[in-house]
């Protein structure tokens, strides 16, 4: 360890401390969860009963149920009580099957106001478990600076103070490798940690940084709880970092009841990668990155505020770019066994602009939210800026998806005029001025300048837009690209009603990772009819939350399919590999389940985080609806940049298009899509057991065995 960081680490000064007996894991639990309030520096553990895995069964089910039983009715996300709450759920942690090492965090969001949750790699969740505790519980904001290091070597837990380590995650992170690794690079391996940085400090959308050891590069790298912006929270509580030590990793640390039954699933599953992944996605060589080209092929890549889908320099930011600039040509996996390996990175990167310029970094990424979003969608096409961006961004622990669509919408209101220079700062905030667009970043890791605006978000920027430059609210309702307060991640759902809805009708705002339906519905069109749409948006939603009840990553599940996947009864469900699913649960639990019991299991949860929302004054209809920029063209310019399709579109609905205007056009194909969205919600609604206001009725909730009094009470005053 250097002189320097023997230096910080005697600065710290120890304020709590907690020493407690590791028992190895039973069955994916530990049966216990470790709570820390920094308010007071307590530091306990607490009992996992048997009904709270029966109902919750882990991830972000325990995070959603102690967070529920944490905070009061009226707790905001900056108020003490606020939690943040980390679980890997059951499953995760294993080894032997691909994509089982994630962390599911949830907190109330500084930008919905309401619950959030975020899924993400790295080994901090896995070590958690390993080191004794189910999740970790933080309340209480500290009066200044801490690091929690929990050791589960020795078992033993710490919050210090921590004056002297930096902020930013690129540098915090190396130097907790050493601090708490030691000189010893295997040894680094056994450390994992939690960060986020200044430009989490200044916004509202911080994100979180989780981090594994990478051998190969002898180098720590990081994956990010991104959305919803509990990197804010994490910062107003003074959290610098948390920091896991477990350093005795075996293929049956998770305890699984029957270890041959999970390593003949495994083994399939990795046979199934090596022989199919390079004909399919690719996912080993390209990461998500594969995916801009093909978005951009058929109108779906958002570019200039998602006016439009595709664009004639999308190329120059496409698969081809990234597999030439990631370094080490071989999978790059975010947790122990994944041979699905998508973490790519590019090394060696000079930084050009900011603090840090100069210095030759990893960039993690870029993935494909990240060229979608800081690039296309701010009509930037240059690789050089995108790997910039995209580290500062990490760095300063910035969503970059939010930071995407909150900066697209800045430079659509400046090039509207909605906006000026004065309102800027001296920014020039065209589409396409990179320049600007770093600008903008780094004021955000400073703290000044209009980045501190933009930080706020696309709802907050609405509002700041209209009471301060006299802008008109509803121009702005229309091309702000958020829903329940969050922004849209990157895909053009203009032309699949099913996305739209998958997008507005999703528990914490429109993130793709509960429906994504814009190949099944637009491309492949499997789901023709509302109630087809309207079955998959019951469906998929709740199929997907079961990967973050278990610890799972998803890309697994679809990324790559069996060969003769095509032939089945359902092949959008993947039937095999939800069999290996019920197989792994199986394995791991004792419990032995079927498909539909996995389903319960969501369902369950699903309709709980509608209650939360519900409880904290959001989750009717109302904070489902989305801005029309997300259903069809608001302006002329758009509607004639595809006004073949728009035209055939109207002419089917026996529109004489000939006569019309352009004008009119807009309005009547608004008039429209609008009332189509009204119907599928009324479908969804009524296929999910909930009213026509989208209050889950109160024979739902007695069906899923979640009627509980309170839960009962909120649904009740809500019409359910
Ligand atoms: S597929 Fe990618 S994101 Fe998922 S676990 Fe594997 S490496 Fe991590």
């Amino acid at each position: 360890m250097s002189h320097h960081i023997e230096e910080m680490k005697a600065a710290h000064r120890l304020l709590a401390e907690f020493t407690y007996e590791r028992y190895p894991v039973q069955r994916g639990y530990t049966n216990r969860t470790l709570y820390i309030n920094l308010s007071d520096s307590t530091i306990a553990s607490k009992p996992v009963s048997e009904e709270m895995k029966e109902k919750f069964t882990g991830g972000k089910g325990f995070g959603l149920w102690l967070l529920w039983h944490g905070i009061r009715d009226t707790t905001k996300w900056n108020d003490p009580e606020n939690e943040i709450i980390i679980s890997a759920g059951p499953i995760g942690g294993i080894t032997t099957y691909p994509g089982t090492g994630k962390s599911l965090v949830v907190s109330l969001s500084p930008l919905t106001d309401s619950v959030m949750d975020c899924n993400v790699g790295g080994y901090f969740g896995p070590y958690l478990k390993f080191a004794g505790w189910d999740a970790l519980e933080i309340q209480g904001k500290a009066e200044k600076d801490v690091i929690i290091f929990i050791d589960g070597d020795t078992g033993r837990i710490t919050i210090e103070e921590a004056p002297l380590e930096p902020v930013d995650t690129h540098l915090l992170t190396d130097i907790l490798v050493q601090m708490y690794g030691g000189d010893d690079h295997h040894a680094r391996r056994a450390i994992s940690t939690v960060t986020a940085g200044s430009g989490a400090e200044h916004t509202r959308f911080g994100c979180l940084n989780f981090s594994w050891y990478d051998l190969r590069r002898r180098a720590a790298r990081v994956k990010q709880a991104g959305r919803g912006g509990i990197g804010t929270v994490f910062r107003d509580k003074r959290i610098k970092a948390l920091v896991v030590k477990f350093s005795d990793l075996k293929a049956d640390s998770n305890g699984p009841a029957d270890l041959a039954r999970l390593q003949r699933v495994g083994t399939k599953m990795h046979k199934e990668i090596h022989d199919y992944d390079d004909q399919q996605c690719g996912m080993r060589r390209h990461g998500t990155a594969y995916l801009v080209g093909i978005m951009n092929d058929y109108d779906l890549l958002p570019v200039h505020n998602f006016r439009y889908g595709s664009h004639p320099d999308g190329h120059k930011i496409d698969v081809r770019v990234w597999d030439a600039r990631f370094t080490q040509g071989v999978p790059d996996g975010c947790w122990y066994g994944c041979t699905l390996s998508c973490s790519h990175a590019v090394d060696g990167f000079t930084l050009r602009t900011g603090p840090y310029k100069g210095q030759k970094v990893i960039v993690d990424g870029p993935e494909y939210e990240n060229a979608a979003g800081l690039g296309a969608n701010c009509g930037i096409f240059d690789p050089d800026y995108i790997l910039e961006a995209n580290f500062y961004c990490d760095t300063y622990a910035l969503d970059t998806i939010s930071i995407g669509t909150s900066i697209a919408f800045a430079m659509e209101c400046y090039e509207m005029g909605i906006i000026d220079k004065r309102a800027t700062g001296g920014l020039d905030l065209r589409f396409g001025n990179a320049e600007a667009a770093i600008e903008v970043i780094h004021q955000m890791g400073r703290g000044e300048g209009f980045g501190t605006i933009i930080g706020q978000g696309v709802r907050r920027m609405k509002k700041i837009f209209v009471e301060q430059y006299g802008a008109d609210p509803k121009i702005l309702q229309d091309i702000g690209m958020e829903a329940k307060g969050l922004e849209f991640s990157q895909y053009m759902p203009k032309e699949s009603l099913a996305q739209q809805a998958g997008y507005g009708m999703a528990s914490k705002g429109p993130q793709h990772d509960e429906a994504w339906l814009i190949f099944m519905d637009m491309v492949n069109n499997q789901i023709p009819t509302m109630e087809d749409k309207a079955e998959a948006l019951h469906y998929f939603p709740i199929w997907r939350t079961w990967f973050g009840l278990c610890g799972l990553c998803k890309l697994p599940w679809n990324d790559i399919v069996p060969p003769d996947n095509a032939l089945t009864d359902e092949p959008t469900k993947i039937p095999e590999h939800v069999r290996n699913y019920v197989e792994i649960f199986s394995a791991v639990t004792g419990r032995q389940v079927t498909s539909e019991d996995l389903l319960l299991m969501s369902e369950r949860v699903y309709n709980f985080q509608r209650v939360f929302n519900l409880r904290m004054g959001f989750g009717t209809r109302e904070h489902d609806k989305i801005p029309y920029r997300a259903q069809g063209p608001v302006t002329v310019e758009e509607y004639e940049s595809r006004a073949e399709r728009y035209d055939k579109q109207l002419k089917a609905l026996g529109y004489d298009v000939e006569k019309m205007s352009t004008p009119e056009k807009v309005a009547a194909l608004r008039a429209y899509r609008e009332k189509q969205y009204e119907e599928l919600m009324d479908a969804v609604y009524a296929r999910r057991g909930w009213t026509r206001n989208g209050v889950p009725k109160v024979e739902t909730l007695q069906r899923l065995g979640i009627d509980y009094p309170d839960v009962v009470e909120i649904v009740r005053r809500a019409g359910g």
